[in-house]
């Protein structure tokens, strides 16, 4: 990312509503500084073994809430990724597919794949649509 400054950082947490906590601009920051999904696992990694877990669920559920993170549909790992959308509000317009690795695990979110529209029975209501498409990935399938 070129320019990561901590303004940015806090600036994109102000603007979402967030108020600024060093936890928060540290989470925040591994997520602009690698810039692709991140599981549980590697957060946890990148933010050091002395970061809270439960400051970090709590993270990322205000950054979930606030339209800053999404959740991929994963079973197996919890896994999120920043949101690409300019909308701030409580509701994602997180409409793309994703991808899941089946043999490294990587997940990538495939922001220009739409997902198609579903057309459902008059009496259901749609409020969420998960679409993951797994297979191999560029260096898996060589
Ligand atoms: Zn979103
Ligand atoms: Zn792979
Ligand atoms: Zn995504």
């Amino acid at each position: 990312m070129a320019h990561l400054k901590k303004e940015n950082i806090e600036h994109l947490l102000r603007e979402h509503q967030l108020k600024l906590t060093p936890q928060r601009v540290a989470v925040l920051k591994v997520f602009l500084e690698r810039d692709k999904v991140m599981s549980l696992a590697s957060l946890n990694k990148y933010l050091g073994k002395d970061f809270d877990r439960i400051t970090l669920y709590r993270t990322l559920n205000a950054f979930e809430e606030k339209g800053l993170i999404h959740k991929i549909p994963d079973k197996e790992v919890a896994s999120y990724a920043l949101c690409k959308h300019d909308s701030i509000s409580h509701s994602h317009e997180d409409n793309h597919a994703h991808f899941k690795c089946t043999s490294c695990s990587l997940t990538v979110c495939l922001d220009e794949v739409q997902i198609p529209q579903i057309v459902l029975p008059k009496k259901f209501k749609a409020q969420k649509f998960n679409f993951i498409v797994e297979g191999l990935c560029e260096d898996c399938k060589k």
